[in-house]
């Protein structure tokens, strides 16, 4: 008989017993899908039940114990669990079950499992930096056993989703995001590394929880805070030099600095300004199949003035200038209001930022008047506080246009600036929307309509792909360009009649791999990419493709 080779190369030599050892590795276990003679050649009978089942009947059983529980921050933890105990299980069942997960792992019911992360904690997942390792945080990295890194998601947990500073907490975000590089795009879970940097946490009633297992101090600002950022990026690009390293949730007063700070010198991007601004550029572009504007046609009003507003509205001024217009007379379609009212020149309270977009005009107190003033075709909330697209204000927008664009963005579900059926409801049913949360389809007259979620999965796994495969020694903007107007390609006529304006995400493994091989192709025209060009690039990333069957 041949010998019985374990699927990630684990042959049993004679007399040694790994049985064990194997259902407790993660990342080779198959639990009750070892064979009968894998169990005899691995020295594994008597250590599972007697039956065998396939990785299908395993992935239906999960999905029974998994709906069976009452709440989906039990999901939640039934999923991180199974994660921790069959990796490739794990993303068989994700794969699978892609649409009705996604909210679990990722947004809404992450943002609840961060809040309850220190509770809840069970196994360590990802690097831990803390403060006090100033000096020697290359060889904390190198205490990771993965030698081969190729994307770090890094937090310092300041502004986790909508829900503010969470300290430690927030290295949930992390984990989620980088399940979603290997459900969305196939990145090897064993290349991919979580880290929240612990530089504490202004939250005072998490210092003063006892179970809180962050630095219980306030946080670090000022030149030391930059320092450990400095010694953190070098430190990555020293110990995994293939890695890319995406910026997730920082606060917006280090967030924008941070970009500007290490985008022109390493393999950096921020996702909140940058995957965010291709996401919901994507979703535009898409939206005029249904409107019949073209991007330029639009007047862009932003409630929130911050970090993903800022990042949004910088891809647009891009793609308009790329369709045409000027970069002044792009900016001079995007408008802001933040929580001081219109953004306008000469105001107090503008950052660096606020800048390019703080036009030349009489300041106004608030949403709904700048509405009325401004006469916007397109509506994005990134204000991260729920409710601020009212009934007032969205009649308005339905009365100045035949099909007002309404993008409620700041997530959770609980900070949306409206809801779909609100949207829907108070325009007629002539919104197009998209939400930064998933909603469910809305029923108005005869017609059913399917909201889409502008969810920046759509983005950064294809872009995170190119990047890594190509070796491209930049992100640069032209790769959220690329990867925004294939996304917004991928949306036909069937989806935009019931007002959808993303892919299912059922299709998302497909929209990855068109986002990477465009990504990689811009690596490669701009001298960018670390090795020639292959022949074929949609074989090179294949090459780079996990797989979760057993
Ligand atoms: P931020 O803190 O950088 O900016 C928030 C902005 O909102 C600030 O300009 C602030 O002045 C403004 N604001 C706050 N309260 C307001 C009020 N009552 N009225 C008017 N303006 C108000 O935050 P951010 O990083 O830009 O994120 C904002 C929200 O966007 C969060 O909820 C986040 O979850 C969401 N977001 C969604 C996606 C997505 O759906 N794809 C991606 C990124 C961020």
């Amino acid at each position: 008989m041949n010998p019985v080779v374990h699927p990630v190369g684990h042959a049993r030599q004679d007399g040694e017993r790994i049985g064990r050892e194997l259902l407790y590795r993660p990342e080779v276990n198959k639990g009750t899908a070892y064979t009968h003679a894998e169990r005899a050649q691995l020295g594994l009978e008597g250590l599972l039940p007697p039956r065998v089942q396939t990785q299908a009947r395993q992935v239906i059983h999960a999905m029974e114990l998994l709906r069976a529980k009452p709440s989906n921050i039990e999901k939640h933890v039934f999923l991180m669990a199974l994660q921790d105990r069959n990796e490739r299980l794990f993303y068989h069942v994700l794969a699978h079950n892609i649409e009705e997960l996604m909210p679990i792992i990722y947004t809404p019911t992450v943002g609840e499992a961060s809040q309850q992360y220190s509770h809840m904690f069970r196994n360590p997942r990802g690097l831990y930096i803390c403060a006090s390792y100033r000096g020697r945080i290359a060889d904390i990295l190198r205490n990771w056993p993965e030698p081969e890194v190729r994307v770090i998601v890094v937090t310092d947990g300041e502004r986790i989703l909508g829900l503010g500073d969470l300290g430690v907490n927030g290295m949930g975000i992390p984990i989620g995001k980088l399940a979603l590089y290997t459900a969305g795009a196939g990145i090897d879970p064993a290349t991919t590394l979580p880290v929240v940097l612990d530089v504490g946490t202004n939250n005072e009633s998490l210092r003063n929880d006892p179970s809180y297992l962050g630095s219980p101090s306030v946080r670090l600002v000022g030149k030391e805070y930059d320092d450990l950022l400095d010694e953190f990026v070098a430190a990555v690009q020293t110990v995994f030099p293939k890695a890319l390293l995406q910026f997730e949730d920082f606060a917006n007063h280090h967030a924008i600095p941070l970009l500007r700070r290490y985008q022109d010198r390493a393999r950096v991007f921020n996702d909140d300004m940058q995957g965010t601004a291709a996401v919901a550029l994507a979703g535009l572009l898409a939206s005029g199949g249904i409107t019949k504007r073209s991007l330029v046609d639009e007047t862009i009003l932003f409630l929130g003035a911050g970090t993903a507003g800022t990042g949004i509205a910088d891809l647009v001024v891009a793609a308009m200038k790329e369709e045409g217009l000027s970069e002044e007379a792009a900016q001079s379609r995007c408008w802001f209001v933040d929580v001081h009212g219109l953004v306008v020149r000469g105001r107090d309270h503008l950052g660096e930022h606020n800048l390019p977009y703080a036009h030349d005009r009489a300041a106004l107190p608030d949403l709904l008047s700048a509405v009325k003033a401004l006469n916007p075709t397109v509506l994005i909330g990134v204000s991260g506080q729920p409710g601020l697209f009212t009934q007032d204000v969205v009649e308005t927008m339905a009365a100045i246009n035949n099909h007002p664009v309404i993008f409620p963005l700041s997530n959770p579900t609980s900070k949306a600036e409206c809801t779909a059926e609100q949207a829907y409801r108070w325009s007629q049913g002539r919104a197009v929307f998209a939400g930064g949360s998933p909603f469910g389809p809305v029923e108005i007259g005869e017609k059913t309509l399917v909201p889409g979620q502008g969810n920046n999965v759509y983005i950064f796994p294809g872009l995170g792909l190119g990047v890594v495969a190509s070796g491209a020694r930049l992100v640069t903007e032209e790769m959220f360009l690329v990867a925004a107007r294939v996304l917004a390609a991928q949306v036909g006529p069937a989806l935009l009649e019931r007002g959808t304006i993303y892919p299912p995400l059922t299709q998302i493994c497909e929209v990855s791999e068109r986002i990477a091989e465009a990504v990689a192709q811009v690596a490669y025209d701009g001298d960018l990419a670390e090795g020639p060009r292959p022949a074929s690039v949609a074989e090179h990333l294949a090459t780079f493709r996990y797989h979760h069957e057993y």
